[in-house]
């Protein structure tokens, strides 16, 4: 079975082992029988190992090997024709292209040994292919470069198989005559008379097979004939693999100049990109200092590409701004982070700012290239100042709301108390006229005296009156969240807390009672306590100038509203007299702001207190 079907392996086993069980029962003759057929097979399959074994195990069996299936010409050195030798190691180790080599190759070879058909097998790969073929015509050899995959059509396989396996060189005389490799589909089938194969060696290694064959007449591949074709065979197997090695590189530079092309053609759209873009692109180098820059870039900043190279993205930072972006170069330096979204402002060469929008990435150092960040930025001066406009009218309609009130509120005072007063320096001036000359008139003088206590009196009731007013003064009543109410007047003093520098903090309880009040005035009591709370710190600079807001929830139903400071702080003693009308420090100062305070909170049944703090700075609370 095994022979059936092509296991010549397996039927060599069988082969052995039938040999061994017939020594075992005597039966010598047979025993011998199967042993030679073992060796051919060990011998077709190329396991020469196991033929030599056998030999030396059973000597005699080598007197019944008559069949001589390889001739190798190894032994047979013969004479070769000097000029024909050079000839043709000249062809064929001057080429240096592949595909004209193997031509030539194939030429030298099907003319020089006498051949009808000519092969060349070369490796590609792990696979071995059919590289070209050669087919002597009516006077002239045709030879076709290609690269077929093998067919048990084109050549005996196991012919090959062999070659391969044992680097020797076959012929086979007469192919139709009984011998090693009779049994190949392809011997059976096309019947060639006359078979040459040759393996191409170089330095022991394989580096291809040259396969011949002539189905004339037998013996065409005589002794002189392959002396030169070894010859060519060895000679071939080195320019075989100069120019395969050649054929690599030319592959490779031109997939190295295609590369090449390629990333020049994308750098170039990059450029182009980059030179027209209207936002500013640049490039920095890890320390900070600029590679390169594009020409929007310059416009923006009023560098040249140049005067940028020699200085970094610090230096043309505006001062405020460069710890920030110290601190950005840092972190992606340690690798922290890649990608940076920011606004900042640079200095430009004119000393004048520029808002910019910033967008950067890093990207870390790879092999040789060491790291660099790309920056895009676009000019946003226009909307900052926009926005700057935007607070500072918002803080101004703060104040004049506020100056309003107080204005309005000591234009009627001072109209209440003029005339009062002016009635008591009347009374005054007339009480010295009274008094001068020999005989003072005591009695008008007393008279006098007693108008000006009255206007005295009349002119602290106008005042008192006025703080009864707000007391009385009928509160518009409606239910409000007193956290929103905060936000909204947070807004409203935002540039005044930025000009001066105070960092906000704000601590809002959520789930707090609503409040019932007039709104506006309570929003006018808490832009009052955070005014005097940013004003008082606006000598401080040894320490944080820290406003806190805060609400919670007082005792019972109560809210409870603190706004802490971190400022000048005053003194105990003064405690109680900063809620007194007209009280205050401040060179522009009403001192009313805390005492028409203290009315509106009590008017809403609530307490308005100050307390310092135990660090520096006072703290307002009131509860409602
Ligand atoms: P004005 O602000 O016009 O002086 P106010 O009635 O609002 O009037 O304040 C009275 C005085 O109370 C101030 O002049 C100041 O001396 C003192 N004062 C108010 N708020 C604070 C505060 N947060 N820290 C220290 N002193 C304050």
């Amino acid at each position: 079975m095994a022979r059936e079907n092509g296991f010549v392996h397996d039927e060599g086993i069988a082969n052995e082992l039938a040999a061994q069980f017939c020594f075992q029962r005597g039966l010598e003759r047979f025993a011998y029988s199967y042993l030679y057929n073992a060796r051919n097979c060990y011998l077709r399959w190329g396991a020469l190992g196991k033929v030599k074994q056998l030999d030396e195990r059973y000597p005699a069996i080598e007197q019944r090997n008559t069949l001589l299936p390889i001739a190798t010409i190894e032994t047979r050195i013969e004479r070769l024709d000097l000029g024909t030798v050079m000839e043709v190691s000249e062809a064929v180790s001057g080429e240096i292209v592949l595909e004209q080599l193997v031509q030539k190759l194939m030429l030298i070879a099907v003319e020089h040994a006498g051949a009808e058909r000519g092969l060349l097998i070369l490796p590609y790969g792990e696979q071995y292919r059919i590289a070209a073929e050669a087919r002597t015509g009516h006077d002239e050899v045709e030879v076709q470069v290609q690269q077929a995959s093998m067919l048990s059509s084109d050549l005996p396989d196991s012919l090959l198989r062999y070659v391969m396996r044992t680097q020797e060189n076959v012929i086979l005389d007469d192919a139709a005559v009984q011998t090693l490799f009779s049994e190949d589909e392809y011997i059976r089938q096309r019947r060639p008379r006359s078979v040459l194969c040759l393996p191409l060696v170089k330095q022991g290694e394989l580096k291809g097979v040259l396969y011949l064959e002539n189905n004339l007449a037998p013996r065409v591949f005589t002794t002189k004939r392959l002396g030169l074709l070894k010859l060519i065979a060895s000679q071939a197997a080195i320019s075989l693999d100069h120019a395969r090695l050649y054929a690599d590189l030319v592959q490779e530079n031109n997939d190295r100049r295609n590369a090449e092309e390629a990333l020049r053609a994308s750098e170039e759209r990059w450029s182009m990109l980059a030179e027209n873009s209207s936002a500013g692109i640049a490039l920095i180098a890890p320390d900070g200092r600029y590679i390169a820059a594009n020409l929007a870039f310059q416009e923006m900043l009023g560098y040249t590409e140049s005067e940028l190279q020699s200085r970094t993205a610090t230096e043309i930072t505006y001062e405020e701004d460069r710890a920030a972006t110290e601190a950005h170069i840092a972190e992606a330096q340690k690798g922290r982070r890649r990608v940076y979204r920011y606004e900042k402002r640079y200095l430009r060469k004119d000393g004048t700012l520029m808002w910019a929008d910033v967008s950067s990435v890093f990207v870390p150092a790879t092999g040789s290239n060491s790291g660099f960040f790309t920056v895009v930025i676009t000019d946003i001066t226009k909307r900052k100042r926009a926005e700057e406009r935007l607070h500072q009218k918002e803080a101004e309609l703060a104040h004049i709301s506020r100056v309003t009130t107080m204005g309005e509120l000591a234009a009627s005072i001072a109209h209440e108390v003029n005339q009062p007063l002016a009635g008591i320096v009347t009374n005054a001036k007339a009480s010295l006229n009274w008094l001068a000359g020999d005989s003072p008139n005591l009695a008008e003088v007393s008279e006098a005296i007693r108008r000006i206590i009255r206007d005295g009196n009349r002119a602290a009731d106008v005042v008192s009156h006025m703080r009864g007013l707000f007391k009385k003064a009928e509160a518009a009543k409606e239910r409000f969240d007193i956290n929103e109410a905060i936000e909204e007047i947070v807004i409203l003093i935002q540039s005044e807390v930025q000009r001066n520098k105070v960092t906000l903090q704000m601590d809002l309880a959520s789930n707090l009672p609503s409040v019932v009040g007039d709104r506006v005035q309570l929003q006018q009591v808490m832009l009052n306590l955070m005014l005097n709370g940013i004003e008082a710190m606006s000598t401080v600079e040894d320490r944080e100038r820290a406003l806190l807001i805060r609400t919670q929830q007082g005792e019972g139903s109560q809210v409870c509203v603190t706004v802490r400071d971190s400022g000048i702080g005053f003194d105990l003693q003064s405690a109680e007299r900063i809620f007194d009308s007209f009280h205050t420090t401040k060179a522009g100062g009403l001192g009313l702001g805390l005492s028409i305070s203290r009315s509106i909170v009590e008017s809403h049944g609530g307490r308005l207190w100050a307390k310092l703090n135990d660090g520096p700075g006072a703290t307002f609370q009131f509860t409602l």
